[in-house]
């Protein structure tokens, strides 16, 4: 396997924090970055990345849905019989790391188990 160079650009960059700010971030860099004040900055905007996620159609809620035929949960697959209710998710714009890009055009249901789990993520 050939061996590649990384290099990263750097440039530095000006910005202001408050007194309690730059104490957490020394105490951070000491901790976990070896004094490195930069990979501590970096690794807390790559976090809040991950974290804030990406704009799209999330899930605000869900509208109980009596199935008049045989019906599967979207994340869970059990099967439900005809009479039974299961949960269709109500989307709105907005940002989450499953935020999806463009409204599913599928039959979506879901259990009152998965959809639970859904709502509280
Ligand atoms: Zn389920």
């Amino acid at each position: 396997m050939p061996s590649y160079a990384i290099i990263h650009t750097v440039k530095r960059l000006n910005f202001t924090l408050d007194d309690e700010t730059i104490e957490l971030l020394n105490r951070i860099a000491e901790q976990y970055y070896h004094g490195n004040k930069s990979l501590a900055v970096r690794a807390a905007v790559e976090s809040l990345a991950t974290h804030l996620g990406h704009e799209g159609w999330v899930i605000a809620g869900f509208v109980p849905v009596e199935v008049d035929s045989d019906s599967e949960c979207h994340t869970c697959h059990r099967h439900f019989a005809p009479g039974e209710t299961l949960y269709r998710p109500v989307f709105r714009k907005g940002r989450a790391s499953k935020a999806l890009q463009y409204l599913p055009r599928e039959q979506w249901l879901e259990c009152s188990d998965c959809a639970q789990t859904l709502v509280s993520e």
